[in-house]
């Protein structure tokens, strides 16, 4: 029998993710009870906010295969990927003014990209597999070999999309930067916590990551900078984090972040299984139900995909205005992140697909307090919507 699930439901945890009510209780006592300055030495209150905070550096490092000095506290992804490609294109300027990304990127790579293009720097994005091949959205690594020259600085390519949940081969893109002597960054902020990563194995030079993603709180990221990877500062003023990000430390959010990875890495076997149960169960159900839907982003059967990712086009159906009928449900028509631009995602577009399928996409992003509940209601809610919407359509 099936329950009802409590309304309204939530599918959109590659936008956030309710904080994980473990996390808040580690934080808690640091709004009040431990709250001095970390940067405060000579006293006990800072002396408890500098033990919790080189305590959660020590943990997040641990969990990734890092070293705690490698890892710099920031307020989120986006400063992370601020600080990675403009610190080290600053830094970097002698050795060369070449830059490599890829199309399907975040705006917070792109736009710091884009900005270093109108101060002489040469970018080059490079193309991902067309929505119609089995690995759509993937990036294959010779590109990256092709595309290297003696001038570039910098390659940056995330770990897991956003929007598509396509998996990049970064083991294989680091390889080949490190042959070359370059850097490798890797925006990894839908990846962390979500499938296993191993720092060493993995091997970019800088990885970006948020707790806001993986059950904590928003506000408070980090950059993984290997030890050898020397930036230009962003934020500067008080010399926090030796000198690489200046500012007085968020201590309870830091304290939630560390919890929050600890969760998501003990919990992760267990979940990377039920969340793609869950999703394939979503799929299944829709494409019983509204025939023909294309799929965006790599094959299901494929482990090249984030497990709580889907995403579809509807095809003859605008994903806004489905949205505007489906009021007890948070799903996404594009990337929430990029709101602000009412454009078709520049995503789906990369993937060759017309601006109409593009508008016609419906992101999912199932997390930990799914249930197969929320999916039957999903699955029920959005076909009856879409199959008024099709019968209204001219
Ligand atoms: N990169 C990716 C892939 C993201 O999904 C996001 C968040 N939407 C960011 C960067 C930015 O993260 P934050 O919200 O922590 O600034």
């Amino acid at each position: 029998m099936n329950q009802t699930p409590a309304i309204p439901v939530y599918l959109d945890n590659h936008a956030t993710t309710r904080v994980d009510p473990r996390v808040v209780e580690a934080m808690l006592p640091y709004f009040s009870e431990y709250y001095g300055n970390a940067g405060s030495v000579g006293h006990c209150f800072g002396e408890d906010a500098s033990v919790a905070v080189e305590q959660a550096r020590t943990s997040i490092a641990l969990n990734l295969g890092a070293d705690p000095k490698e890892i710099v506290f920031t307020s989120g992804a986006t400063e992370s990927n601020n600080l990675a490609i403009r610190g080290v294109a600053e830094r970097k300027r002698r050795r060369g003014n070449h830059l490599i990304s890829v199309r399907t990127e975040h705006q917070s790579v792109l736009q710091p990209l884009a900005r270093l293009e109108k101060r002489d720097f040469h970018v080059t994005l490079l193309e991902v597999e067309p929505y119609t091949s089995p690995r759509a959205g993937c990036l294959d690594p010779q590109l990256v070999a092709d595309s290297l020259t003696d001038d570039t600085a910098l390659v940056s390519v995330m770990l897991a999309n956003n929007e598509i949940g396509v998996l990049q081969p970064l083991t294989e893109i680091a390889e080949i930067c490190h042959r070359h002597d370059v850097l490798l960054h890797c925006d990894a902020t839908q990846a962390v916590g979500k499938v296993p990563i191993d720092l060493q194995q993995v091997n970019p030079d800088l990885m970006s990551f948020t707790a806001h993603k993986i059950y904590g709180p928003k506000g408070v990221g980090a950059l993984y900078i290997r030890r050898s990877v020397r930036l230009e500062p962003q934020i500067i003023g008080g010399g926090q984090q030796q000198g690489r990000r200046s500012g007085t430390l968020n201590t309870p959010g830091i304290v939630g972040f560390a919890k929050a990875l600890e969760l998501c890495a003990s919990e992760l076997p267990t979940e990377l299984v039920r969340l793609a149960n869950l999703r394939n169960r979503l799929w299944q159900g829709l494409s019983e139900r509204l025939g023909d839907l294309q799929l965006c982003g790599p094959t299901l059967e494929l482990p090249a995909r984030l497990p709580g990712n889907l995403n579809l086009a509807l095809g003859n159906v605008d994903g806004e205005a489905l949205l505007l009928n489906l009021k007890n449900l948070a799903i996404s028509s594009g990337a929430t992140c990029a709101s602000t631009d009412p454009g078709p995602s520049h995503v789906l577009l990369a993937l060759g697909m017309s601006e109409d399928l593009a508008r016609s996409s419906l992101r999912f992003g199932l997390g930990r307090f799914n249930t197969e509940e929320d999916v039957d209601f999903a699955i029920q809610n959005i076909s009856e919507a879409a199959i008024l919407l099709r019968k209204m359509a001219p």
